[in-house]
């Protein structure tokens, strides 16, 4: 299906617009006019009034804000087996990477298709997808029904993993990116990009990281890859290079602006500092952290990686690691996790946490020009959260709200490049019921063709 977008669009009387513009100014009874796919005024309502257009969205119930960026989003085997690891699992990586491996086309089309249903009505407006995709030819379609911006690369390695990730000798690796970068950067009316995508330092040799680094420079793109310190990764690193695992990245010249560090725990100041001064950013999962018992006291750094300039995204990482797909949720975590961790309530206030998923968060992503704020010529990506809902009320703080009371829930209406793609709760690009249901099949085969099991539950399922 394509979507024109509506020619003009104007978004009235909000009862609050959250602009995140330089004066980060929060309009009450505001209203946005959007035309031909970006936004053209941003004011208060009797200021736009008469401003002419093909569609107005009433929004008096409305809190408007840029729509969100989710910087580290596996989207392609989990929704078919989310929730099979018990708790006391340990490290699912092997069984999640023999599932990756073992899913078709018409699988990964299908599971994507679910996530991308489960993102865009959180609010999602624009994801990373760090090389899980197997299929893209395959899952275009997906990308172009629901009209989300997508980043996303061809995962490579070229040497020993602990677990099954696609491994290549390095020159395949790097011909690989190269070919996937010229064919689909760009695609989509430029909503998708694509990146080098090394896996890890660990799993990729420092001639590999170095020409992929180089790859992305030439085609004036960015890369990511997992990046994780720690005491026992710095003793690991030190023995070996003779420095940091992050100043080794340096070192290879993988560091910059267009180099986006997924997770990034455990690192220590000289570690910041090597990115501050490089001005390389990084994608974090605040809810995967948590709930994997990553020690945020000890390996959470986004306070010190924020106070000295560092741009930060946050991510919801995987259907089998958050597990959810609500970039809400993750901003929610971001900001309480680090008042408990710090026994300080001044940590990562809600303001700031609403930055990630937008501003800060798309400038970490390369894409800040674009979107992350509701500003004259910026593309038209809002979401209208609905406040006609209990968790909403009393209403004086859109921003505490926002954080502290709301999730993806209350997200009414989503618009991506001046198309209304969320429409009143629903979206129009699928059957959702059938995709349920097909989705659930998909699980169960591929858990038996996989051999991957589980006990489904602690409790008895009678
Ligand atoms: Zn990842």
């Amino acid at each position: 299906m394509r979507r024109m977008p509506d020619q003009s669009l104007r978004i009235d009387h909000a009862r609050y617009v959250v602009t995140v513009d330089a004066q980060r100014r929060i309009i009450a009874d505001g209203s946005v006019l959007v035309e031909n796919g970006r936004i053209s005024r941003v004011g208060k309502a009797s200021e736009l009034g008469g401003a002419r257009a093909d569609r107005v969205i009433d929004a008096r119930h409305f809190v408007v804000t840029p729509g969100f960026v989710n910087g580290h989003m596996h989207i392609s085997y989990a929704h078919a087996v989310r929730g099979i690891f018990p708790d006391d699992v340990g490290s699912p990586l092997d069984s999640v990477f023999k599932l990756q491996m073992a899913m078709t086309e018409e699988e990964e089309y299908l599971t994507s298709l679910l996530g991308i249903v489960e993102l865009v009505k959180n609010g999602t407006v624009c994801f990373v997808d760090p090389g899980s995709t197997k299929f893209p030819d395959a899952c275009l379609q997906a990308y172009a029904d629901a009209g989300i911006r997508v980043i996303m690369g061809d995962c490579v390695t070229d040497r020993e993993a602990p677990f099954p990730l696609p491994r290549y000798p390095a020159a395949e690796a790097i011909g690989r990116t190269a070919t996937f970068l010229d064919k689909w950067h760009g695609r989509l009316d430029g909503r998708l990009r694509a990146w080098a995508m090394p896996f890890s330092a660990d799993t990729c040799t420092a001639d590999l990281l170095r020409a992929l680094k180089r790859l992305a420079d030439e085609r004036r793109t960015s890369l990511t890859l997992h990046h994780n310190s720690g005491d026992k990764a710095r003793q690991e690193y030190q023995a070996k290079h003779g420095r940091r695992p992050t100043e080794y990245l340096e070192s290879l010249g993988v560091v910059g602006p267009n180099v986006v560090l997924a997770h990034v725990l455990g690192i220590d100041d000289a570690e910041i500092d090597c990115m501050a001064r490089t001005g390389t950013t990084a994608a974090m999962c605040p809810v995967t952290a948590a709930k994997g018992g990553r020690g945020v006291r000890e390996n959470g750094r986004l306070p010190e990686l924020l106070a000295k300039g560092v741009k930060v995204a946050l991510g919801c990482d995987s259907p089998n690691n958050s597990n959810h797909l609500d970039i809400v949720r993750a901003l929610n975590m971001a900001a309480i996790q680090y008042k408990d961790a710090r026994q300080d309530m001044r940590q990562i206030p809600a303001e700031t946490a609403l930055e990630l998923a937008t501003l800060t968060g798309a400038q970490a992503l390369g894409v800040g020009d674009e979107i992350g704020s509701l500003e004259p010529g910026k593309k038209a990506d809002l979401v209208l959260f609905d406040t006609e809902r209990p968790e909403w009320q009393a209403l004086f703080n859109p921003v505490n709200n926002l954080v502290y009371n709301a999730d993806g829930r209350s997200v009414h209406t989503v618009i991506i490049d001046g198309r209304v793609i969320v429409d009143g709760y629903r979206q129009t690009f699928v059957d959702e019921s059938r995709l349920y249901g097909r989705v659930q099949e998909v699980g169960e085969r591929l858990l038996a063709r996989t051999g991957v099991s589980f006990s489904r539950s602690r409790w008895p399922i009678v």
